[in-house]
């Protein structure tokens, strides 16, 4: 403030311009404030941008498309985003990239693994507050749900998860990561029927992004030449 006390006296501009410089400046710090209490709420793992993305290490991810989806308005759509791939390539951080841009445009987003959300709703269900803790996956205009895949369900967190995906169905956009085929998700849930009806509702209006490419966190050691990466699977 004193700083721009000395600038206004030593540049003399006119009253209205040396407020409305410093009404720009308080707009910009609340806005950054915002987007900071914003990206707090999102409960991201870390923050990573698309920037920091290496797109000519993973051939198969369209950056055109990445940076489009940054613009948000599959959001406005309730359009979702699944990411498919084996470990590695970049699932996660392609979504937490969408979610601080979901932050920048406005948007209420949160993250969640899917273990996260499974234990949380089935403690809530088990304690008779079931409907009540849903609103935490239904309200937010972005959720996203990390590591679909790893571990297999039982039938109450086959159930739960359908809720979830049921209740935004249409409503509001969910960004999904898998290392599971689609038709491996009966076996995943112990329940093919509850799979497919769970499949159908989330790849209605979507977008899937299946990377097919190297793990970035082996990279290092194959570039020293010192680990032989399996063989992936090109279809
Ligand atoms: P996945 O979720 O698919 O298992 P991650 O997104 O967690 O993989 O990526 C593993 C690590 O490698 C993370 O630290 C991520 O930031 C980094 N990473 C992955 N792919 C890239 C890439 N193409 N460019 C830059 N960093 C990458
Ligand atoms: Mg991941």
């Amino acid at each position: 403030m004193d700083v721009r006390i000395e600038r206004a006296a030593r540049e003399q501009p006119t009253y209205i311009g040396f407020l409305n410089d410093l009404l720009g400046q308080e707009i910009q710090h609340r806005q950054q404030r915002n987007l900071e209490v914003r990206t707090k709420l999102s409960h991201l793992p870390y923050r990573k941008t698309l920037d920091e993305f290496d797109f000519s290490f993973q051939p198969t991810v369209d950056e055109r498309l990445m940076r489009e989806l940054a613009m948000m308005s599959f959001t406005t759509r309730a359009e979702n985003i699944l990411f498919l791939g084996p470990p590695g390539v970049g699932k996660s951080h392609l979504s937490v990239a969408l979610a601080m841009a979901g932050n920048v445009h406005g948007l209420s987003v949160y993250f969640v693994t899917l273990t996260q959300l499974i234990e949380d709703l089935r403690k809530a269900y088990e304690e008779n507050r079931l409907d009540k803790r849903l609103r935490v996956y239904t309200r937010p205009k972005l959720l996203l749900i990390d590591e679909v895949g790893y571990l297999p369900m039982d039938r109450v967190a086959a159930n739960l998860f359908f809720q979830v995906i049921s209740a935004r169905y249409e409503r509001g956009s969910i960004i999904m990561t898998s290392n599971k085929n689609f038709g491996e998700w009966g076996e995943l849930m112990g329940d093919s029927v509850l799979a497919t009806a769970i499949l159908d509702r989330l790849l209605h209006h979507s977008y899937i992004i299946n990377i097919r490419g190297n793990s970035y966190r082996l990279r290092e050691k194959m570039k020293a030449g010192s680990y032989g990466m399996p063989q992936q699977k090109t279809e």
